[in-house]
């Protein structure tokens, strides 16, 4: 996956037969992932709902750059934000988290209560149905799936991979789903070394955790850190799966 001169396509191929995933909750799995230092991955879920412009306007004037993973159902509600995101496109990397938001999980396991998409057949539609909706604004197509949850049953990365898309894992969970309050999203993110690869939530304004997402990053840029998307990280060849703990 890091040799630049195979086309994308195959280069997707030849990676994916197998995705490297660790034990997490419920019974299901998670893909864990770094990317080469100095460059920090800041990966931003915009699942349902809004945006965080305590989190966006802070990117924005600081010229951070950031990969948003964002669902069909995200950008279906956000037309003016995804303009935003649009008019800066080497700032901002937009993935694929879904059409309707729904676990990466095949057979009945609901992580944290929710439905999951239990066949085969609805995952694809999943899948597919975030990659179509980001291309059709016109961003180019995605190569990264995170599925809501970011845990996955061993069969849908098999499903995902088949599909032609790299599975999104991270190696600091800065907000653990905007529940954390802002003092603790803020710290694990002011904690974060080069080659993290983070993962957080911009689609949620009313949340403690966002302020905290917003002063962590903060934090970072005025310590120094550098930042670099998904995208650009992946076409150096400067992202590998991280092994488990
Ligand atoms: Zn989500």
């Amino acid at each position: 996956m890091c040799v630049p001169s195979i086309p994308v396509s195959r280069r997707y191929f030849l990676a994916l037969a197998v995705t490297p995933a660790c034990p997490a909750g419920f019974g299901l799995w998670e893909p864990r992932l770094v990317a080469t230092p100095p460059g920090i991955v800041l990966t931003l879920d915009a699942c349902m709902g809004g945006i965080d412009r305590r989190i966006l306007d802070l990117l924005l004037a600081r010229r951070i750059p950031a990969t948003l993973f964002v669902t069909a159902r995200w950008l279906r509600g956000n037309t003016e934000t995804l303009a935003l995101l649009r008019a800066n496109p080497g700032q901002f990397d937009l993935q694929n988290h879904g059409a309707r938001h729904i676990p990466a999980v095949l057979g009945t396991t609901r992580p944290y209560g929710i439905r999951p998409a239990g066949t085969k057949e609805a995952l694809a539609a999943e899948v597919l149905g975030g990659a179509e909706a980001i291309i059709s604004t016109g961003a180019p197509r995605p190569l990264w799936y995170r599925g809501a949850t970011a845990l996955y049953s061993p069969d849908a990365l098999t499903v995902i991979a088949g599909l032609g898309f790299r599975v999104a894992g991270f190696s600091v969970n800065a907000d653990q789903g905007a529940t954390l309050p802002a003092d603790a999203v803020s710290r694990r993110l002011a904690a974060a070394k080069p080659g993290d690869v983070v993962i957080a939530h911009i689609n949620q304004p009313g949340s403690a955790a966002g302020a905290g997402v917003a002063a962590g990053i903060a934090a970072l840029a005025d310590g120094g850190a550098r930042f670099v998307t998904l995208a650009a990280a992946e076409a150096r060849g400067e992202v590998r799966p991280l092994p488990c703990a």
